[in-house]
Parts: structure tokens; C-alpha cells; sequence
């Protein structure tokens, strides 16, 4: 039996299922958890699925979480999905059930699972969640649709990263074809509000540009607290200072609590992940994320961002 069909004889196997993702989430982490509890509900008869973790305000609109107390975890299934590590699984009920399937596409040592299913060639977990359900014959509804495409256009920066593949456009196209409303969604994904707008333009203002090519800025939590930035909103400066002539590499810098400074790393070359790893971090070769404990640390993160920039082409 392969991967695919031994996570289709689990979901088979138990009544009560609960879906994880990883803190911070996204619309792949939301879209792939919610529409694969919708998916296993529309297609199985008798199942309690159950998507759990912090309800992100900004996100509202892909769906709401479910509650599961303790008593819900005995003889469960749990499933983890878009989450490499499992120091970054929201939440930490994640081991209380009787078995455990990852199911993710970032590349990762922690295989955390009893079984793992990562698929490191697939632009999102919506796109492998698509071939899934098409691979068991699942019917796909309108909205289990929406929230896979929803999922495949946010992860791959709307078919632009050269994490895209034939796969990537078959999912998309095949969900295309159920009828989603793009316009309507893409409003959703990409609304921006005023007080975002103004934060751009703070962005555009406030960067810097290393000399080999790192475009950066730093946001402190007043200034955050100015523009009323939240953890979601804040996701909407990350493209701010893409595709500048010159630059390979751009971070953003927000401070959170104390000791504690996120930092959001996109390429449009050089791997930066093995160096994200470095500040308590990782995520895809192009773009990861990290921890930081003071504002000293994101120079020297800067400074090795820059080296890999320097020499970047030359090997
Ligand atoms: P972000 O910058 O938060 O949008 O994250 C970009 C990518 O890196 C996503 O795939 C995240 O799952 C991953 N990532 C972000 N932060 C971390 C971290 N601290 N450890 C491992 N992966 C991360």
C-alpha cells in the first residue's frame, strides 16, 4: 500500500478525526485543514472531524475552528497538515490522539508522524489535498473547492514562484471547473485595508537595500500598534518590496513580545531556509521564516543574507 492509500484505510479506521495546522496560519493551512474535513464528511458517512488552533480573525472568512476537549483526542485520529516541525503545530493536543498522520510539503527532518505523507514537489497542501481526493474518487464540492484554490493561488503567490508546476495548474484547473467565484475570492484574499495601505507606504519609505542586494525593514511593535497592524494583517507587507530591480533577498522585521522579533525571508534567487534554520527558523527554500531574541541578531542575519547574495550564481 502506498502513502495515500494507507491515510485513506486510517480515516476509514476512525470515527473521530482532528485536523492541526501550524500557528501563524495561512490560507493553505486554513484551506487545506477545513476543506479536507469537509471532504472526509461529504465522502464518508459517520465521521466527527473536528479542525482546531487559533482562530485567525483576518481569515474569518475561509471558516471558523472547532472546539475538541481532551475526551475527544481518546481513540482519535489526528492529522497535522502544512506544518514541517512539530514545534510549530498549533496546538499541542496534537499527540493526545491514538494515531498520527503529517501531511505537509515543506521539506523537513521532523517526520513526527506514526505516518508522513510530505510531498516536497508540491507548491501547497491544497494542491496535494486535490490529488488526494481526486485519487480516492472523492466528490469535491463548491466549497471544499474554493477553499483548495484558495490555498494554491496564496502559496504560490497567484502561480508566480517556481514552486508551480503541470501539477500545480491540473489541481487548479480541475477545481476551476467546479464553478468558484475567483473574483469574490480573489477580493477576499487581497483586500487590503486602509490602515494596511498606510503601512506600505511606511515600508516604501522605511526600507533598506544592502549592497549585494537585501532589501529590508524593521517595524517596531509601536509602530505596528500605529498603523493597527495585527499577526494577519501584517502577512500583507510581506510582498511589499518584491520584484525590486537589484534585489534577490527582502526581510521583514517585526517585533513581537519581548525577546522576540519575526522575521518574514522571501528569495527571488539564492536558498535562504538552511540559513532561516540557523535563527530558529525554516520553511521552503525561497521563502521561510525565523525567530530573532534581539534586533543585533537580525544584523547578523542580514550580513549572512547577504554573503549568499553576493556569490549567488556563481557556483
Ligand atoms: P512566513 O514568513 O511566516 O510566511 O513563513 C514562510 C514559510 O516558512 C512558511 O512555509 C512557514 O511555514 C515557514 N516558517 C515560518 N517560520 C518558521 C519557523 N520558525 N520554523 C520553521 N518554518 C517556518
Amino acid at each position: 500500500m502506498n502513502v495515500q492509500e494507507q491515510i485513506l484505510e486510517k480515516i476509514k479506521a476512525y470515527d473521530k478525526i482532528v485536523i492541526h495546522r501550524h500557528i501563524s496560519p495561512d490560507p493553505d493551512a486554513l484551506g487545506s485543514t477545513l476543506g479536507f474535513k469537509k471532504l472526509i464528511e461529504d465522502n464518508l458517512n459517520g465521521k466527527d472531524v473536528r479542525v482546531v488552533g487559533y482562530q485567525e480573525k483576518n481569515l474569518e472568512w475561509l471558516g471558523r475552528m472547532d472546539q475538541a476537549g481532551d475526551a475527544f483526542y481518546e481513540g482519535a485520529l489526528v492529522i497535522v497538515m502544512d506544518t514541517a516541525n512539530s514545534s510549530r503545530i498549533d496546538n499541542k493536543n496534537f499527540n493526545k490522539g491514538a494515531h498520527l498522520i503529517k501531511i505537509d510539503h515543506h521539506p523537513s527532518e521532523d517526520q513526527y508522524g506514526h505516518l508522513n505523507f510530505v510531498d516536497k514537489g508540491a507548491a501547497s497542501v491544497c494542491e496535494m489535498v486535490t490529488h488526494l481526493a481526486l485519487g480516492y474518487g472523492w466528490k469535491i464540492s463548491l466549497e471544499v473547492a474554493t477553499l483548495l484554490y484558495a490555498g494554491i493561488v496564496s502559496d504560490t503567490g497567484r502561480f508566480l514562484y517556481d514552486t508551480v508546476t503541470p501539477q500545480t495548474f491540473e489541481a487548479a484547473k480541475y477545481l476551476l471547473t467546479l464553478g468558484i467565484d475567483v473574483n469574490e475570492l480573489n477580493r477576499n484574499l487581497y483586500k487590503k485595508p486602509m490602515n494596511v495601505l498606510k503601512a506600505q507606504a511606511y515600508v516604501l519609505n522605511h526600507f533598506e537595500v544592502t549592497e549585494h542586494g537585501v532589501a529590508y525593514f524593521k517595524m517596531s511593535k509601536e509602530i505596528q500598534k500605529e498603523f493597527g497592524l495585527t499577526t494577519g494583517t501584517r502577512s500583507l507587507l510581506v510582498d511589499v518590496l518584491a520584484n525590486i530591480e537589484g534585489v534577490l533577498v527582502r526581510v521583514c522585521f517585526f517585533e513581537q513580545d519581548k525577546d522576540q522579533i519575526r522575521a518574514n525571508i522571501r528569495s527571488e534567487g539564492p536558498i535562504i531556509n538552511q540559513i532561516a534554520e540557523r535563527y530558529d527558523g525554516g520553511g521552503h527554500p525561497k521563502a521561510s521564516g525565523a525567530m530573532l531574541k534581539k534586533w543585533e541578531v537580525a544584523t547578523d542575519l542580514i550580513t549572512e543574507l547577504d554573503l549568499v547574495c553576493q556569490y549567488f550564481g556563481e557556483e
